[in-house]
């Protein structure tokens, strides 16, 4: 995944789907917050084509990062409470068969979140 970040004049600039276009490559949008001054897109990319998105992206203007680090669920504190599952915006956590909450952090878009909500500070975002 890559965070864009965008500043007064490239975000009147439809550059992802000219990025895309020049590109040949599917991108697809996880999270936006767009207004008229600056903006920040979380974008999925397949990674074979990552680098030579992004260096399309910066050529543009837009400020381009790769997400590294995703959430990481310490098992010998969380007591499967469940808070994290609800405020999760892409579905990262879930119950599984035997009852206890598990995490699929490969989904995760380093929101935050769930780190403010967790009672038992089990989550944490590596820098
Ligand atoms: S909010 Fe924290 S304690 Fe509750 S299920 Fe999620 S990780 Fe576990
Ligand atoms: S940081 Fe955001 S996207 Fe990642 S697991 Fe927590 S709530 Fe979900």
């Amino acid at each position: 995944m890559i965070l864009l970040k965008y500043d007064s004049r490239s975000v009147r600039e439809p550059i992802i789907a000219k990025t895309a276009i020049e590109t040949e490559t599917l991108l697809n949008i996880i999270k936006a917050s767009v207004g008229a001054r600056q903006g920040e897109i979380i974008i999925e990319v397949e990674d074979a084509k990552a680098d030579e998105v992004m260096e399309k992206l910066r050529a543009f203007g837009v400020e381009a990062v790769k997400i590294e680090g995703r959430i990481e669920k310490d098992d010998e504190l969380c007591v499967h409470c469940g808070a994290c599952i609800s405020i999760c915006p892409v579905e990262v956590f879930s119950v599984a068969d035997d009852k206890k909450v598990v995490a699929d952090s490969q989904k995760c878009i380093r929101c935050g979140v769930c780190v403010t909500v967790c009672p038992l500070s089990a989550l944490s975002l590596p820098e």
